[in-house]
C-alpha cells in the first residue's frame, strides 16, 4: 500500500460457491426419487449425500488395488497401504494436528467416543471425579459417559446453558471444579446448531487440570476445525456427515495421552509381540486399530475431505451463514411455527421446529410425499427435548448442496401442511 493508504487492505470476499456445480457432482441429487418427485435434500445431519469423487475413489480402490492393508510387501499390499496412509495424511491436514500418529480411523463418531470413554476414562476416572458435558449432546456423547460415571463412581455435572440455547460461559465454573477430569462437549448441537465457544471451553478445561474431548460429528461439514487453534485433547467425527461413506470415522488424540493411555480392542495390527500369556503393544495409531480397517471407506474419507477442502472454506463457510439467515428469516413466516435454539448468526445451518397442531410425525409425512427429506424424532437427544418441553421436533439440516430455492420449498410445503393437518 502507498504512504497514504488508509490500514491494512480488505480482503476481497470469497468467490460464491457454485452451488449448480455441485449439485451436479451428486448423482442422488440429479435424478428422480423412486416416487417420481424431485428430492429435497434437507437431512444432511443425519448423514450427507455423496459426490462422484467419493463414489468413484471408492470403486477405484475396489477394482483396482484392493487388497488387506499394512500386510505383506506385494504390490496391492503397497498400493493399499499408501492410499490408506494417505487418507490419514488427509485428514492430518483437515485437522491441523501436528502428526498423523494422532489421527486413528475408527468406525465413527459413536466408536470413537466409546474408546475414549473405556481407554482414556476407565484408566483416569475415579471415585468423586467430575466428568462435564451439556444438555445439548447427542446420545453418543452422552451414554458412555453415563457408562463410565456408573462403573467409576464418577459424577456427570451439566453446563448451564442460557434460554436460546448456548452454553452460559458466565457459569461454567459451576461444573468446571477442580475435582473435574473431563470435558465432553459438542461443536456443534445436532438440534439448535448452536457453535459452542470450543477454544474457550478448553481453555477453561484445561485450566483446571480437565481433559477435552469434542464431538466434531455436526461441525465438519460446516465450518473448519483446528484442533491446535483450540487446543482439544480428543476430537471425533464421522465421514458419512462430510459427504464420505458410513462406517469410517476418525479419533484426533495428543500424542502423550495416546502413548499413555491402555488399548481398547485386542487383535491384530495393535501389537509389536504376542509371547502365550502377553501382548506389547505397537506405537499409535495402530496400538487402537485392531483388526483389518474399512479400507475402501477410509480411501473414501480422503476423498471426501480433499473434495470439501477444495470447495475452500471461506466460500464454504460464508454459504452455510446465507443458508441459516435464510432458513430462519422463511421459517418465521409458517403461523404457530416455534424454532428452538440461537439466533441465525451463532449457528450452523440447521433448525429444528414445531409447528401447533401438527405432530412431527406428521409433518415429516407430508413433507415426504412432496420430495422433501427431513428428520423427525428426538434426533438423539432425549434430555435437550425434555428441556425444550417438547417430545420432539421436526428438523431441516442443510448441506453445501442446498439453495434458497430448497428453503423455498419446505416453507411452501410447511404452509400446505398446516392447512392439511388444521
Ligand atoms: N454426535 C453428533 C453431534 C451427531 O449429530 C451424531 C449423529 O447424528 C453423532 C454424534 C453420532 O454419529 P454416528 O451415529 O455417525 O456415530
Amino acid at each position: 500500500p502507498g504512504a497514504d493508504a488508509p490500514g491494512s487492505p480488505t480482503p476481497p470476499p470469497p468467490t460464491p460457491l457454485d452451488v449448480d456445480a455441485i449439485r451436479a457432482q451428486f448423482p442422488i441429487l440429479c435424478k428422480p426419487l423412486p416416487n417420481g418427485k424431485t428430492l429435497t435434500y434437507l437431512d444432511s445431519g443425519a448423514t450427507a449425500q455423496k459426490p462422484t469423487v467419493v463414489l468413484d475413489a471408492m470403486r477405484d480402490c475396489f477394482e483396482t488395488y484392493y487388497s488387506n492393508v499394512h500386510r505383506g510387501k506385494s504390490t496391492l499390499g503397497r498400493l493399499v497401504t499408501k492410499a490408506v496412509e494417505a487418507s490419514r495424511e488427509d485428514c492430518r491436514r483437515f485437522l491441523n494436528a501436528a502428526d498423523v500418529s494422532e489421527i486413528l480411523f475408527t468406525a465413527g463418531t459413536t466408536a470413537g467416543l466409546n474408546l475414549v470413554a473405556q481407554t482414556w476414562g476407565r484408566a483416569n476416572i475415579c471415585e468423586g471425579d467430575v466428568i462435564a458435558t451439556t444438555v445439548l449432546e447427542h446420545h453418543a456423547n452422552l451414554v458412555p459417559w453415563q457408562m463410565l460415571a456408573k462403573e467409576t463412581g464418577a459424577e456427570l455435572r451439566f453446563l448451564p446453558l442460557t434460554d436460546d440455547g448456548r452454553v452460559d460461559m458466565d457459569r461454567v465454573d459451576e461444573a468446571l471444579t477442580d475435582r473435574c477430569k473431563l470435558l465432553a462437549i459438542t461443536a456443534c448441537s445436532n438440534v439448535l446448531g448452536t457453535l459452542p465457544d470450543v477454544k474457550a471451553l478448553c481453555d477453561a478445561a484445561r485450566a483446571v487440570g480437565a481433559v477435552s474431548v469434542v464431538d466434531a460429528a455436526q461441525f465438519v461439514p460446516h465450518r473448519r476445525t483446528d484442533v491446535r487453534a483450540w487446543g482439544c485433547d480428543f476430537l471425533v467425527f464421522g465421514a458419512h456427515k462430510l459427504y464420505g461413506p458410513t462406517g469410517v470415522g476418525v479419533l484426533y488424540g495428543k500424542r502423550e495421552l495416546l502413548d499413555a493411555m491402555p488399548p481398547w480392542q485386542g487383535g491384530g495390527n495393535m501389537i509389536s509381540r504376542v509371547f502365550a500369556d502377553r501382548s506389547e503393544w505397537a506405537e499409535p495409531p495402530a496400538k487402537f486399530e485392531a483388526g483389518t480397517p474399512p479400507i475402501g471407506e477410509i480411501v473414501g474419507l480422503g476423498a471426501a475431505v480433499r473434495w470439501v477442502e477444495d470447495l475452500g472454506w471461506e466460500a464454504l463457510e460464508a454459504h452455510d451463514r446465507e443458508l441459516a439467515a435464510y432458513l430462519l428469516e422463511r421459517l418465521e413466516e409458517v403461523p404457530g411455527l416455534t424454532v428452538y435454539g440461537p439466533a441465525a448468526n451463532e449457528r450452523a445451518a440447521l433448525a429444528s421446529f414445531t409447528v401447533d397442531g401438527a405432530a412431527a410425525e406428521d409433518l415429516n409425512f407430508l413433507l415426504d410425499k412432496r420430495g422433501i427429506a427431513v428428520r423427525h424424532g428426538h434426533h438423539c437427544t432425549m434430555p435437550l427435548h425434555d428441556l425444550l418441553g417438547v417430545p420432539a421436533t421436526t428438523r431441516a439440516s442443510l448441506g453445501v448442496y442446498n439453495r434458497a430455492a430448497d428453503v423455498d420449498e419446505l416453507i411452501e410445503a410447511l404452509l400446505a401442511a398446516r392447512i392439511r393437518l388444521r
